[in-house]
């Protein structure tokens, strides 16, 4: 079974393609490993005797020129897939089955993949620890006890317990580069724009991005390439040209001028952190890389505008989930308190937190002072980085301020949690392309991640050295199966 799941995406197509391994073959693999490792709750919702119906027919009449051959692949249950059910981690979701599906999901199924389960994440992607789901929290592979990190917390933790080859999250604030830090993983948000947000339930329109999570650079290449398309559904999406991500990656780095901002050394920031990132600057020089220190000086900002910009948006988008188009309806006298009850008990302590936030910020009264104000300071932030992108070709930073710490440990300090996503969050807010990879463990073993922040749309440049860093790295996930039953 695990000769099967721990192999590459690249190389489980290759075998596909020689006629080494069927579909049905990869698919049982999975879906046999999936079984045993309940004990991570990483899936909310799977049907594998559907996706075993669906390798098999493949394997009928195999179309061996698509770049996913019958590979099955679980997703974050955030995106939307006809007829199964999307919950989006959430009681108000809970009965809702799409009737349609994302052009993302449907991107990679029109490439052959086959779709193995939906996986557990925050709810409404509001999270940095996954614990926020409605469906319980996820256990981190790497040790019981540990969060995955959020709110792509499920499919981090199904891709590093080799549960999917690759996976799909989506990224707000960072939901698929801190959980991808968390397990030891790789995860791509790209450039806002790049892949179509049409299908994808919302949290925050102007920052969502779907990404790819991989166990390597040049699986992530691949899914990105994929995933990757101009929408017409979507009206944020942008036509540029797309590359041929995985086929025009390249090590040869050398001569690329990397920044070091030095408002990413923050107070109290952790010695193992300290000493990745300069292992980081030592990879990327032996790369033949060009390190410059440079300065993003509106980069302490950036953490209170997330929190009203996105709560903002969110309270708007939430709005439409009031018992009657969707999902969950609690009982009411009347019209109006059957919204207030339906919303009361269909919605988590997190994500009315949010809703509360973002309705305050943009009543009249408070509008000028909060969520004006943040906007304008979104436009600063952009601003660094436009000017910081005079002198370098990408930036390298660590991806979290800690490594995965225990489930419960910040559940009921919200801020604590929040100071998470300090190194994540700008780059959504500014709408750049950034991939974390695995770069090294902590003084407890635990894996920690490397983000290299890119320009718009270069997510080919950002491949590139990530790719040729991950060489030097070599990283190692230390994954002992404690949760296979
Ligand atoms: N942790 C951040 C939040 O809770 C980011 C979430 C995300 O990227 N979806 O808002």
């Amino acid at each position: 079974m695990t000769d099967i799941t721990s192999q590459s995406l690249f190389s489980l197509v290759n075998k596909i393609k020689e006629k080494k391994l069927s579909s049905e073959e990869i698919t049982k693999a999975f879906i046999e490993r999936s079984e045993k490792s309940k004990e991570l709750n990483a899936y909310i919702f799977e049907d594998f005797s559907q996706t075993i119906n669906k390798a098999k027919k493949f394997d009928e009449k195999p179309n061996l020129d698509l770049k996913l051959p019958g590979i099955p692949i679980a997703i974050k249950d955030l995106f939307c897939t006809k007829d199964v059910k999307t919950t989006a981690g959430s009681k108000i979701l809970e009965n809702f089955i799409p009737t349609y599906e994302s052009t993302v999901t449907q991107n990679i199924w029109n490439e052959g993949a086959i779709l193995l389960g939906k996986l557990n994440c925050d709810e409404f992607a509001m999270g940095s620890s996954n614990e926020t789901s409605f469906y319980g929290n996820v256990q981190n592979p790497i040790d019981k006890g540990l969060v995955p990190g959020g709110s792509s917390g499920g499919s981090a933790a199904a891709l590093s317990a080799q549960l999917t080859p690759v996976t799909i999250g989506t990224d707000t604030g960072g939901s698929i580069r801190q959980p991808a830090s968390f397990t030891g993983t790789v995860g791509l948000k790209p450039t806002y724009g790049s892949c179509s947000r049409y299908g994808i339930v919302a949290f925050a329109s102007s920052l969502d991005q779907a990404g790819p999570m991989a166990q390597n650079v040049e699986d992530c290449a691949l899914l990105q390439e994929i995933m990757s398309s101009y929408d017409s559904k979507d009206s944020t999406s942008i036509d540029f040209k797309r590359n041929q991500y995985s086929k025009e990656l390249t090590k040869d780095v050398k001569g690329k001028k990397i920044g070091i901002p030095k408002e990413y050394r923050v107070e109290g920031m952790p010695k193992d952190i300290e000493d990745l990132w300069q292992k980081g600057i030592q990879y990327a020089k032996d790369c033949g890389a060009q390190i410059i220190d440079i300065s993003l000086p509106h980069t302490s900002y950036a953490l209170p505008t997330y929190y009203i910009v996105a709560p903002a948006e969110a309270s708007s988008n939430l709005a439409r989930y009031d018992g009657v188009k969707y999902g969950f309806r609690a009982k009411g006298e009347n019209l109006i308190d059957m919204y207030e009850k339906t919303r009361s008990e269909g919605f988590g302590d997190e994500v009315k937190r949010r809703v509360l936030i973002g309705t305050y910020v943009l009543s009249s009264g408070y509008y000028d002072a909060y969520y004006l104000k943040a906007q304008k300071i979104r436009k600063l932030i952009k601003n660094d980085f436009d000017e910081a992108y005079k002198k370098v070709d990408a930036i390298l930073t660590p991806s979290t301020p800690s490594s995965a710490f225990k489930i419960g440990e910040k559940k009921d300090d919200p801020v604590s949690m929040y100071l998470n996503d300090i190194f994540t969050v700008p780059v959504n807010l500014a709408g750049l392309p950034a991939i974390s990879i695995p770069a090294g463990h902590d003084t407890s073993g635990y894996p920690l991640g490397l983000q290299i922040i890119g320009k718009a749309f270069k997510e080919q440049e950002i491949l590139n050295l990530a790719y040729a860093m991950e060489e030097k790295i070599s990283f190692k996930n230390k994954i002992t199966d404690w949760w296979i039953k």
